[in-house]
């Protein structure tokens, strides 16, 4: 009987533990992509994920029937598509890695309970995150609120497992089914074809990301600790979409960079270890999302529900999003975001406090604009960017911290690089004046804010 292998966001071979067992096994193996934007509580995809997606899939379909194995598509709700998958070809079981959100654990779990009633083994394997949420606890057993003391304590688990092999070959071993043809899902954009920049800036897919991996690890990171604020300076790895969608895991990511540590030293070893903090970030963001599974829509401090939101001012709000604002950095970084889909880190921190402190928009407003245009937004990074930048995260920012986008724009791109590279009009007349002014728009935030503090 078939072992059904669920891919979900983890589109690779080589270190996939649920792929792995089933190869081990020695049964026959169906692998299967269901796009789920249905099942109560899921986030639909925004548009540059949809575009990551198609390219994604189209490179594991490659590489899956290079082993021998066709990928079967189907999209709509998981739950009945799984069951009546298990039923047609009378799997013996599924296997799938696990995944950390809400919405998803209870899909999975009411999943799992149905094949097991059915008869069909289910089994779900750690491999998206190096220390899943719940083995990591504080010593009165809760959960961590701040970074620090999180991390030590990863630190201090036993280490991340070796990554695992992509199987060899697993030619005779495939049962035939139906799948949807991926053309069909029409995840691409067409009329307009809005993605020339995507495709110029990124390749999905699993080979791609091991050699971005690669590439750093040899060329960049040694001033990784030193430049990655720059975003003229292209310091960092550029690996978030492929971990986002699991091209890579974090595991082999872990070990290929302590594998580079164990010859570095000075300020290389710093860099590297610098390097595998940003790797305890996105644990840290998935150990809070794990916590508080409404994290894209409730602030985690719910003193900051009180927050005197002013009515939302259309007009602003569209010139943020179009980079129209008239502050040149954040103007840079909102365009490369439409047009690459990502947007440096400093950036993204400098533009999202633009947004809420200066403009006082709620951050979920521009939480749903980068959930639409990143190709690496995923659940738990992106509203918990957003929340710390407000305030009401996890060892978020201090409201008080409003960053101003000149003199971040004159410490972080001295020479105006990022700036011309994203602004063709920069310095001309044609580029729009200020929207607002700085000073008084950071006063009314701090008085807003005071406001909040203000015991009732
Ligand atoms: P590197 O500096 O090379 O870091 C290596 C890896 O560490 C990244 O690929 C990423 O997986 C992880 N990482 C680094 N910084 C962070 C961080 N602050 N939080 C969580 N993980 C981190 N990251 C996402 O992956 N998806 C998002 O949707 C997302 N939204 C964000 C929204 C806001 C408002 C802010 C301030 C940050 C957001 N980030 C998000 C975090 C960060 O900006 C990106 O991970 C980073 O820019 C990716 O570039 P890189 O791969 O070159 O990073």
């Amino acid at each position: 009987r078939p072992s059904i292998v669920w891919f979900r966001d983890d589109l690779r071979l080589a270190d996939h533990p649920a792929l792995h067992a089933a190869a081990e096994h020695g049964a026959p193996i169906v692998a299967v992509y269901v796009l789920d934007e249905e099942s109560p509580g899921i986030r639909p995809l925004g548009a540059a994920a949809h575009w990551w997606l198609h390219g994604s899939l189209t490179a594991l379909a490659e590489s899956l029937a290079r082993l021998g194995v066709p990928l079967v598509l189907r999209r709509g709700a998981a739950g009945p598509i799984i069951a009546e998958l298990a039923a047609s070809v009378d799997a013996e079981a599924v296997l799938w890695n696990r995944r950390y959100g809400g919405a998803e654990r209870a899909v999975d779990t009411e999943i799992k309970a149905g094949l097991r009633e059915n008869g069909v083994l289910a089994h779900s394997f750690a491999g998206s995150l190096l220390f899943e949420p719940w083995t990591i606890s504080t010593g009165a057993g809760g959960s961590y609120s701040v970074f620090t003391p999180f991390w030590r304590a990863c630190n201090a688990a036993p280490p991340p497992r070796q990554p695992y092999p992509a199987p060899q070959s697993l030619e005779g071993r495939s049962a035939s089914l139906d799948s949807d043809d991926l053309a069909s899902w029409a995840l691409l954009p067409t009329r307009p074809d809005w993605a020339g920049g995507l495709r110029a800036a990124w390749v999905p897919g699993e080979d791609a990301a091991h050699e971005s991996l690669t590439t750093f690890l040899r060329d960049t990171l040694p001033r990784y600790a030193s430049e990655r604020d720059a975003p003229a300076e292209e310091a960092t790895s550029r690996l978030s979409p492929h971990l986002r969608w699991g091209e890579i895991s974090p595991y082999q990511v872990w070990h290929a960079t302590q594998q580079v540590q164990r010859t570095a030293t000075g300020a290389d070893a710093a860099s590297g270890i610098r390097f595998l903090t940003e790797l305890g970030w996105r644990e840290f963001a998935w150990h809070v999302l794990f916590h508080a599974p409404d994290l894209a829509t409730v602030n985690l401090r719910r003193d900051y529900d009180a927050f005197p939101w002013p009515p939302l001012d259309e007009r602003a709000l569209e010139a943020w999003k179009h980079g129209r604002t008239g502050f040149a950095l954040v103007d840079a970084g909102m365009r490369e975001l439409w047009r690459t889909g990502s947007m440096h880190n400093r950036v993204r921190m400098v533009t999202a406090s633009f947004l809420i402190k200066n403009l006082l928009i709620d951050w979920r407003q521009g939480e749903q604009w980068f959930w639409d245009c990143l190709v690496d937004a995923d659940s738990a990074s992106n509203p918990f960017g957003w929340q710390w930048v407000a305030g009401s995260g996890a060892d978020a920012a201090p409201y008080f911290r409003v960053f101003n986008p000149e003199l971040q724009a004159k410490k972080f791109d001295p020479n105006e690089e990022y700036i011309r590279q994203n602004i063709p009009e920069w310095a001309t007349d044609a580029y729009p004046a200020p929207l607002v002014d700085l000073g008084e728009t950071r006063r009314a935030a701090l008085a807003a804010y005071a406001e909040l503090k203000r015991p009732t």
